[in-house]
């Protein structure tokens, strides 16, 4: 990835106006940002700014799946409708987008993998010195979501990581999904969502008592959930139908909160490799049923969830750890003075050599109030000053995106980064 960037040059270009056929708020200001660009309802594309938060989610991501043995594959979205036969989902997953080829085939664009993966597991695991077994790819899903006017949360076309485990037993099942909740932890915590993210009980549906989704407090989550005001668990509206008790501690005195589902972790123990007669051989010759386990984040969802997180009045005020850059240097100079464009220049190389991800605003056919009020719109987490005025005191203004705390800081590369690294 290239890391240094002029506004000039950038393909971005930021709308004072809200759209009028977005609702949701993620949408609006990522639009108006200049991160996507809505193609139909629930149908995105990213432009370079979106591009790079989406790369760096996948980067935390793709980071925590490796640190817990996940092998990265990648598997085919158009899927033969036998597959989904094999399950009965043909007919029963309302949401699956059918399609057709020239010769009268039928195919599923694929809303999920489960009917891709176990077949393809049970070509290479025969025994039990085959399991466990993790494997997770990163990839476009394709769904008819009949609501779909929440931005990124609800896309009929989204990128999803999808883990899946294959185990001889299901304590090894349950030490893995305990070690997955680990790694989900990790990265929620990372993508900017500590302490804005519960671990809920949800109804494992007929497959187990229990299962948990990752929720995110935010208004425009779709979901409710109750928070225990005793132990601080959290369940879902089903848990909390069937049990008006928290099922941690026994209290009943929840709050209720709106949230969005930005992961959740599923024990699917037999119900496809039955499907699919997944079988293997255990230590004393005898035939098994592979034990599954599936995990999935959604990618567009956890960058709209951001986004609705970590807002203010004026734009988006981006976590450091995906915000498409670090530092935004805007230089004010209306009268073209041309030793204060060498200095901002200056900077801009030193910075951009020095590795930092930076955006320069170069521009000279823009207003200054136009500059800052773009910056605050994009977000990028440090926006630095350089105009008459500062350099009047051999310094820049560093501006935090997110406290709004400005700080002059002497003109040299050496301290400009001892504040930044502070
Ligand atoms: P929901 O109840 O919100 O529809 P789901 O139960 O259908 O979610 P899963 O099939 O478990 O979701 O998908 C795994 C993850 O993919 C979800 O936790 C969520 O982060 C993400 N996801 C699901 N549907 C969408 C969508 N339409 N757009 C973006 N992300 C999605
Ligand atoms: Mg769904």
């Amino acid at each position: 990835m290239r890391n240094y960037w002029r506004r000039s040059k950038i393909f971005l270009r930021t709308q004072k106006t809200i759209p009028k056929d977005e609702v949701s708020l993620n949408a609006q200001l990522l639009i108006r940002g200049g991160f996507i660009d809505k193609l139909a309802a629930g149908i995105y594309s990213f432009l370079p700014l979106g591009w790079r938060v989406m790369k760096k989610i996948e980067k935390i991501i793709r980071e925590e799946m490796n640190r817990i043995d996940g092998q990265e594959i990648f598997l085919p979205a158009l899927h033969p409708k036998y597959f989904w036969e094999e399950t009965g989902r043909w007919t029963t997953m309302d949401d699956l987008y059918k399609l057709q080829d020239q010769s009268g085939r039928d195919f599923a664009l694929g809303p999920t993998h489960e009917e891709i993966i176990t077949p393809l597991a049970q070509k290479f695991i025969f025994t039990y010195r085959d399991l466990p077994v993790y494997l997770y790819q990163i990839q476009t899903k394709f769904r008819q979501e009949h609501r779909a006017k929440s931005g990124l949360l609800r896309g009929r076309e989204f990128i999803m990581k999808d883990l899946y485990s294959f185990h001889a037993n299901e304590e090894d099942l349950d030490n893995y999904y305990e070690i997955v909740k680990k790694a989900y932890e990790r990265i929620f915590n990372r993508v900017g969502l500590k302490g804005k993210t519960h671990l809920t009980f949800a109804s494992g549906g007929s497959f187990s008592k229990y299962s948990y989704e990752f929720q995110t407090l935010t208004d425009a989550g779709e979901d409710v959930i109750y928070i225990c005001q005793h132990c601080g668990q959290a369940v879902n509206q089903e848990i909390k139908e069937e049990t008006p008790t928290c099922p941690n501690c026994g209290e009943s005195n929840f709050v209720q909160k709106r949230s969005i589902e930005v992961g959740n972790i599923f024990k699917l123990k037999t119900k496809f490799s039955q499907a699919f007669n997944f079988y293997y051989t255990d230590q004393n010759n005898q035939k098994k049923p592979v034990i599954m386990g599936c995990y999935g984040i959604g990618l567009n969802r956890l960058m709209g969830t951001i986004v609705e997180v970590w807002h203010d009045q004026n734009g988006i005020v981006w976590p450091e750890e995906v915000s498409p850059f670090q530092i935004y240097l805007i230089e004010i100079n209306p009268f073209n003075d041309s030793p204060l464009h060498q200095k901002a220049e200056e900077i801009y190389q030193n910075l951009a050599q020095n590795n930092w991800e930076i955006v320069f605003d170069d521009r000279s056919d823009c207003s200054v109030g136009e500059k800052l009020a773009e910056a605050d719109l994009i977000g990028i987490p440090w926006q630095i000053i350089i105009s008459r005025r500062t350099l009047e005191k051999d310094s820049v203004e560093i501006v935090s995106r997110q406290t709004k705390e400005k700080t002059l800081v002497k003109a040299q590369i050496e301290e400009i980064e001892k504040f930044l690294k502070r």
